[in-house]
């Protein structure tokens, strides 16, 4: 498999640590695999906790003169990050297709999405304030600053290689934190090339620190980051039970955490809805990425008025769906990330069928002499709450309808499961839009509207999705303490 890239350094298989690129300590190496084929392209570090210690050394060395740096100096070398990325861009889409992958022409728009948080963070950077505040005792004078909480570790999932490496390290940046940081293994190459581009940019050495690591030494690395004083705050991109295991294991340092976890979003269709928008909207949100996105709807409540009507625009649309490898320019649906992602998809569907649901379209894998890790974009009908895929996330390119009969019922349903990220629905009455967007139990509503991430906007969920947000003027109070000064005698 050749990448072909315009510019070859961006392929760099060593951890970058104190701005050295380096083997892991005791030379392992772990193989990245392109999902389309499952072959072997690369090999990058396979570290264990002395390169995770090694990185930790650096960022603490480097945070007193990064954090004393002028907000200004900080935003303009982040700027010039944001400038390379985007100079790279094609480069870092073909990288992400190659080891996620996902059609071309979304990983462009990762880029894009990506490079958008960084740039936010460099402006957001030189705005960061505090307060004054109106003395209590005559005499005295009250300050608020924000300070930079030190050094953060970073650990991000492979489903968005370049944006959720991003929009962490962006902010960790700007606030005058330093980071040590370790993508997910069916990933590494896409976050090495930001580090390489970091380099390139000018920031200081120590002050961005990466490390790669396999699914079975991923636990060492992050519980050396975990039992490190030196470490103030961990941010995680991933599942609910790692988020719940580094919350448990980060007590006994009391570090400061940031939770983005899992979704189980519902997407509702009320009878009052324009349904070509609501069709438009789910294609949007359900099948971006092949499903495999922590906001897809994984459940959606259509009213029993429209249902038929509905389904049947639909299925029209997801049968249409062109699935192939990221290198057809054509592709909609590209290969799922692994076999255990495909196999999780196959056994939500065959549940889902054993207890009721019917397939109208999909259903099955596709392409299996192509690769093995594609399956045909799906939609199912008659689904129940009784089935898997209405309690778990599915993360692959299946829509199951739920039939709904009124408001009070499929906001109940909806709201019926421990996670919070997003929720969308569709309805063209006022008084209902705000009711039903106030009642659900999300971090994020999507109304009449399928596609809403956005630098701007806080990103994040309640309940077990997590905590902290990513993106806004939110997104960097995450990366800062609070600290009051008091001055008296001035009577
Ligand atoms: P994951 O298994 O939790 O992995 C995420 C990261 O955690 C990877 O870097 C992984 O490394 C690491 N990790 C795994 N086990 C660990 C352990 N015991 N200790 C420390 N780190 C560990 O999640 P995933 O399957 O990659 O990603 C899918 C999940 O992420 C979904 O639940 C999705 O909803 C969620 N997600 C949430 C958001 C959001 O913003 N809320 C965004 C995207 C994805 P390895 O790769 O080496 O295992």
């Amino acid at each position: 498999m050749a990448l072909n890239l315009a510019e070859p350094a961006l392929l760099r298989t060593q951890n970058l640590i104190d701005d050295q690129w380096r083997d892991a300590g005791l030379g392992a190496r772990l193989s990245v695999s392109d999902p389309a084929t499952g072959e072997a392209f690369a090999c990058v570090p396979d570290s264990d906790a002395g390169d995770a210690r090694l990185a930790v050394d650096a960022a603490a060395a480097a945070f007193p003169a990064w954090s004393r740096r002028t907000a200004r100096e900080r935003a303009q070398l982040i700027k010039r990050w944001h400038a390379l990325i985007l100079q790279h861009q094609e480069d870092l889409a073909r990288i992400i297709s190659t080891e996620q992958g996902k059609p071309l022409k979304e990983a462009r728009g990762e880029v894009l999405y990506g490079a958008s948080y960084v740039e936010w963070f460099a402006e957001e950077a030189t705005r960061i304030c505090g307060d004054i505040v109106a003395e209590a005792v005559p005499g005295r004078k009250l300050l608020v600053l924000k300070e930079p909480v030190g050094v953060v570790a970073a650990i991000t999932p492979w489903n968005f290689p370049l944006a959720m490496i991003a929009r962490k390290i962006a902010p960790a940046l700007a606030a005058g934190c330093t980071v040590v940081a370790k993508p997910a293994e069916d990933t590494p190459l896409t976050a090495l090339a930001l580090a390489w581009l970091a380099q390139q940019a000018g920031i200081p050495a120590g002050v961005l620190n990466m490390v790669t690591a396999s699914r079975e030494h991923t636990p060492g690395v992050v519980d050396a980051w975990l039992l490190d004083s030196r470490v103030r705050k961990i941010t995680f991109t991933g599942s609910t039970p790692v988020g719940k295991h580094l919350a448990r294991e980060s007590a006994a340092t009391l570090k400061k955490l940031s939770l983005e976890l899992g979704g189980n979003a519902p997407f509702i269709v009320f009878e009052d809805a324009d349904l070509d928008a609501a069709v438009d909207g789910l294609m949007a949100s359900k099948f971006r990425n092949g499903g495999q996105t922590c906001v897809c709807p994984n459940r959606v409540y259509v009213h029993e008025a429209v249902h038929d009507d509905f389904v049947e625009r639909l299925a029209q649309r997801v049968g249409a769906l062109h699935v192939g490898p990221a290198t057809d320019e054509a592709a909609q649906i590209g290969p799922m990330i692994n076999a255990r992602a495909v196999d999780k998809i196959a056994r939500h569907v065959d549940d889902a069928v054993t207890r009721g649901a019917r397939v109208v379209t999909g259903g099955k894998r596709v392409r299996t002499e192509d690769g093995p890790h594609y399956y045909a974009p799906t939609v199912l009908v008659d689904a129940t709450p009784a089935m898997e895929l209405s309690c778990e996330e599915t993360f692959g390119p299946v829509a199951p309808i739920f039939r709904f009969r009124d408001e009070a019922e499929v906001i109940r349903d909806a709201n019926d499961t421990p996670f919070g990220l997003a929720a969308y629905f569709y309805s063209n009455d006022v008084r209902r839009i705000w009711r039903v967007a106030q009642a659900l139990e999300t971090g994020m509503v999507g109304i009449n509207e399928g596609a809403i991430a956005a630098e701007a906007a806080p990103f994040g969920g309640v309940k077990e999705s997590g905590y902290g947000r990513e993106g806004s003027r939110h997104g960097l109070d995450d990366y800062m303490h609070t600290k009051y000064l008091c001055q008296g005698q001035l009577g």
